[in-house]
């Protein structure tokens, strides 16, 4: 019988927790044999009490561990976590793994394997997997509501008897999911919204939310759709920087929300920018656990620069738990219920067969039997200088 294990999440800050107690009631249903560490969902606003009823064993961590075959984790782990995955079994958490390189080791040392949440494939089949998507959206929501609570203004146009209040000026970058929903919500809060992103065929999406885009020529070879941005040139961060430099000086929030998969985040706000805009303004860098768009902004602190407040909230998604863990429980359901087929014995594809034909599987899983399969991770610890274990 295949044992799964829910930890109490151990990041500080952390509130989401990786099953809810519908989701582990499935995956009983399947067979499996449910273990929740005393606590893991409090800070989501499910008791233990939820989690027996679902038919969960509360057990502490280490007993967990030392009899999880599946540990089930918001994560990403820290290395200690991460050592603690026992030889042969799977964990299935975000894992960040280039920058997680300590967790990574510890995980291909111990020959366990790592399914990664931020590697799920961004395929139809693969979609409620989507964990990426499903916090995006969070986060996206919620730094609008953090700008408009900060910044001393309105955000929608009012006429008043008192006189008539002008709209707040929105610039948003970055239209992926986080930035979608950001156009959206602050649209319904009745700003005015810009928008820009390095794939121009966002345009549409963005007119479709009601928000303006702002173009930026794009490199030669840019020009093809596509799901994953590249790394900018420098000729087209010139470009940008000059396209964007009036908007920023005039906006009152700016939301930034771009993400390069497996790099660190581009810098796409200066100093200059940030001085250039109006005191009381409101930057939120949603990008800052990854290094950050805004040049000022540091990860997990606000800071005021002439009087232009920089919100760098690393994990938007765990202000909102109870809906953060709902989505992201949901989306560790499906990839179990792919691990794990209906029907069949219930022993891990990937353990037992390594069986990387699977397109999700071969994409998500980051390391397995004493090897780091991701490429850009792999690459990372090579430049660590940190060769492959056997
Ligand atoms: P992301 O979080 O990786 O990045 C956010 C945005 O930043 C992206 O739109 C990216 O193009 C942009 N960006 C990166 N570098 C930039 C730069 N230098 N300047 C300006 N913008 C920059 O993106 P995401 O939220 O993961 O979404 C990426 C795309 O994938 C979106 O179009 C989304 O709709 C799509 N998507 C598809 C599926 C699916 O098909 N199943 C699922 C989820 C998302």
């Amino acid at each position: 019988m295949t044992t799964v294990f829910v930890p109490k999440e151990r990041t500080p800050g952390e509130t989401r927790v990786a099953a809810t107690p519908e989701t582990l009631a499935r995956m009983g249903k399947l067979g499996l044999e449910l273990l929740v560490e005393r606590g893991a969902g409090e800070a989501s606003f499910l008791p233990d009490s939820a989690y027996a009823e679902a038919g969960a064993e509360l057990v502490e961590a280490d007993d967990g561990y030392a009899r999880a075959d599946l540990v089930l984790m918001v994560g990403p782990p820290s290395a200690e976590e991460a050592a603690r995955v026992r030889r042969g079994a799977t964990l299935v958490s975000h894992l960040a793994p280039t920058q997680n390189l300590d967790a990574v080791v510890a995980l291909r040392d111990n020959h366990a394997t790592a399914f990664a949440m931020e590697l799920v494939p961004r395929t139809t089949k693969a979609q409620s997997m989507d964990a990426l998507s499903s916090q995006a959206n969070i986060g996206g929501y919620k730094a609008v509501l953090l700008a408009a609570a900060a910044l001393p203004k309105y955000f929608p146009l009012l006429m008043t008897a008192a006189g008539t209040v002008k709209p707040a000026k929105v610039v948003i970058f970055g239209v992926g999911v986080a930035g979608l929903q950001a156009i959206a919500t602050a649209k319904r809060l009745g700003a005015v919204v810009w928008a820009t992103d390095i794939r121009p065929e966002v345009k549409e999406q963005v007119e479709s939310l009601g928000g303006k885009f702002i173009e930026v020529e794009p490199d030669a070879g840019q020009t093809e759709p596509s799901v994953y941005a590249k790394e900018a040139s420098e000729d087209y961060q010139r470009r940008q920087a000059a396209a964007v430099a009036g908007h920023v000086a005039e906006a009152d929030v700016v939301i930034t929300t771009a993400l390069v998969p497996g790099r660190r985040a581009p810098v796409l706000i200066s100093e200059e920018m940030v001085r250039s805009m109006r005191p009381g303004s409101v930057i939120v860098d949603m990008a800052v656990a990854q290094g950050g768009n805004c040049a000022l902004s540091r990860c997990g602190e606000e800071v005021v620069v002439d009087g232009v407040r920089i919100i760098g909230h690393p994990n938007l998604p765990a202000t909102m738990p109870v809906h953060a863990s709902q989505l992201y429980a949901r989306n560790v359901l499906d990839v179990v219920l792919h691990l794990v087929p209906a029907g069949e014995d219930n022993e891990f594809r990937t353990v037992q067969l390594g069986d990387f034909t699977d397109e999700i599987v071969d994409s998500a899983v980051a390391v397995h039997d004493g090897k780091v399969r991701h490429a850009l991770t792999a690459e990372a610890l090579e430049k660590r200088g940190g060769e492959q274990c056997s």
